[in-house]
């Protein structure tokens, strides 16, 4: 499939907006509160760069794994080459370019969806928001809450350390080539009065306990009955989708005080 002499990758999971209204809505909830730096993710085309790049004030980066866009932007956007990094974003590291304190933008390649996310995760001390677009099904999860059928690991480590916000769905058609799938757009703000636990401990014991989502928590968290008391540790008799991501923030710091 061919879009501005340019071949649309599937590998790469290119669906490009072609909405203008809608990139430009998605730029607009960036609220540039105590950051001026905007690493963008996958801008293919450009068309949120466009937005982007209206304020002289900001300074922002694109990373894109595509070499013929990386050409392409760099023919059709006045950005210096130091801004445009062609990697990919999962192999980036922020700390290799000095960069400390940005936000994160993107229209994201959805078959990586969960792999960005922990990506931003890991980076979390260094990212106060991100404005992403999702698969619906994704976006979602990432914003359910204890009790639905999609909560689950994303909707607990993303909440940790994030407040989160559905902001709006976005339709297959304003898309070339169409995906079958709907969109949704999410805004991440970085909490900040966060309950302070040990994340390696908690990514385990949320992974663990939804992958057995069924069973009572101290039948999947059976690794840890060597803890002296554990049949103590509070909510173990509950269920991983019946436990909010503070409740899950205490269990973890209970496992992790007595280990
Ligand atoms: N933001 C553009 C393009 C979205 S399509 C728009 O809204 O139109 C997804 C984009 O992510 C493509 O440009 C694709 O080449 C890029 N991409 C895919 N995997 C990537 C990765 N691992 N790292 C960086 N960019 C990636």
């Amino acid at each position: 499939m061919q879009i501005h002499k340019l071949t649309c990758k599937k590998k790469f999971d290119q669906h490009f907006l072609k909405d203008q209204n809608i990139a430009k809505k998605i730029v607009s909830f960036l609220s540039f509160e105590n950051y001026n730096t905007v690493v963008e993710i996958g801008p293919g085309l450009g068309i949120l760069t466009k937005y982007l790049l209206n304020n002289p004030y900001h300074h922002i980066f694109l990373i894109e794994i595509d070499k013929e866009l990386i050409s392409f932007l760099k023919k059709n956007f006045s950005i210096s080459k130091n801004q445009i990094i062609h990697k990919d974003f999962l192999k980036w590291n922020p700390e290799e370019m000095n960069l400390r304190n940005f936000a994160i933008i993107g229209n994201f390649p959805y078959k990586i969806s969960s792999q960005i996310l922990f990506h931003i995760l890991k980076y979390n001390h260094y990212i106060p928001e991100c404005i992403g677009m999702f698969q619906k099904e994704v976006a979602k999860r990432i914003t359910s809450y204890k009790g639905k059928k999609t909560y689950g690991i994303l909707s607990v480590l993303v909440q940790t350390f994030y407040d989160v916000k559905y902001l709006f769905t976005v339709k297959e058609k304003v898309f070339f080539p169409i995906p079958n799938v709907q969109s949704a757009v999410i805004s991440l703000k970085r909490k900040k009065n966060m309950i302070y636990c040990n994340k390696k401990m908690l990514f385990k014991c949320v992974k663990i306990a939804f992958n057995q989502r069924r069973k009572k928590l101290k039948n999947s968290l059976q690794e840890f009955n060597h803890i002296p008391n554990f049949y103590k540790i509070p909510f173990l008799n509950k269920r991983a989708e019946e436990l909010s991501v503070k409740e899950f923030l205490q269990l973890t710091k209970e496992i992790e005080i007595k280990k």
